[in-house]
């Protein structure tokens, strides 16, 4: 009788045992194909709020960069996306450690602004190692790096732009302004303070602003040129070894590849007595940027012009595309507000910053 009993027990027991197996089965496989759904959904869709972009910067205390990184974060709080941003402190190695660390945490896509932009494949590499998506800015990296995989994109402005304004609003100053001329002889002597070497910004706007020059009808005459890595105080003491090799009077210009350099070589000519309201003691200096203290500069007559370097749109774009990819989007001028040139560029315009425009571009 016990051992009956023990049976039809038993065989209850394993009886509700495969339904509640079962139902189980049908309820985890119904789970399932929800998830599954919703996997795919979010691969075309996925919410901004889920989104994390890891951003390298090449190094924080860089002006320029430090409007392009505030309106970076600005950008995906608008968007509603979250943004890790990483300061590289100007080293390659660092940055690469940052970028594994990114990738281990989980991010789901990369801003990169290299440190070095001629090595900016082994960072494509590990990104495509990893599926994610990696948009570059500001510095950018060779053309067959940008060709080896689907799922890269760079944000930049077209330097040789750049060069050619500041180099025409030299040549202007000159057209309208005969003493400009100090020697008479109808060439232009100049000083250039370059940004760093190997920077696309730097080269281009160098060759560039003196191609305009020429193009307007003088002959410029490079007195000196050196970098000053794009730095204030670097700059500073560069116009100070340029003034005493040269001599102040023999001077005409100074073109600077960037505003913070122009900056630094009007201390050094401040120093000097000069641009600071005597017309008989005063040297044009160009920079490029429009940051706050180069049109500072041009109210209070001290810099003849810059060139918008619109770091605004420019990280508006980065993070744009950036949220895009991540959320599985095609990107196109439609899914992110800017045109996109084969496939992979964005190109912010510049735009010329002269005595008669520069109030619009103080914010
Ligand atoms: C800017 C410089 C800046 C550099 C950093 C250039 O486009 O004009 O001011 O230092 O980018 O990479
Ligand atoms: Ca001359």
């Amino acid at each position: 009788m016990k051992k009956i009993v023990a049976l039809i027990l038993a065989t209850l027991m394993m009886a509700s045992a495969a339904v509640g197996c079962s139902s189980t089965t049908t309820e985890s496989k119904a789970a399932s194909a929800e998830s599954k759904a919703a996997e795919s959904a979010a691969a075309s869709t996925a919410a901004a709020g889920d989104v994390n972009v890891g951003v390298c910067i090449y190094k924080f205390d860089d002006t320029f960069m430090t409007g392009v990184r505030n309106n970076m974060t600005a950008q995906a709080g608008t968007l509603g996306a979250k943004l890790d941003i990483v300061d590289s402190q100007n080293k390659q190695p660092t940055q690469n450690e940052q970028v594994d660390t990114f990738i281990t945490k989980g991010v789901t896509a990369l801003a990169i602004n290299p440190v070095d932009r001629t090595a900016a494949a082994p960072l494509l590499e590990k990104a495509k190692a990893a599926n994610l998506p990696i948009v570059f800015l500001n510095r950018e990296p060779e053309a067959d790096v940008m060709k080896s995989y689907d799922k890269v994109w760079y944000v930049g402005a077209k330097a040789e732009q750049s060069g050619t304004m500041s180099g025409e609003i030299i040549a202007d100053y000159f057209k309208a302004n005969k003493s400009a001329d100090k020697n008479g002889d109808g060439k232009i002597q100049y000083v250039m303070l370059q940004g760093e070497p190997g920077h696309q910004d730097a080269t281009l706007r160098t060759q560039y602003s003196v191609e305009a020059i020429k193009k307007a009808g003088f002959e410029p005459v490079k007195l000196a040129a050196d970098t000053a890595m794009w730095d204030k105080v670097k700059a500073t003491d560069l116009m100070n070894t340029f003034i005493s090799s040269q001599g102040l009077d023999k001077i005409e210009a100074v073109l600077a590849n960037n505003d913070d350099m122009a900056l630094g070589a009007i201390e050094a000519l401040k120093a000097q007595g000069y641009n600071k309201g005597d017309k008989t003691k005063y040297i044009p200096v160009v920079g490029v940027d429009a940051t706050a203290p180069a049109l500072a500069a041009m109210a209070d007559g001290s810099m003849l012009g810059t060139v918008l370097n619109d770091g605004e749109n420019q990280g508006k774009a980065t993070v744009n595309i950036a949220v895009a990819a991540a959320q599985g989007k095609e990107i196109t001028k439609d899914a992110v507000g800017y045109e996109i040139t084969d496939g992979k560029y964005v190109w912010i315009p510049y735009v010329k910053v002269t005595t008669e425009n520069y109030k619009q571009f103080q914010k």
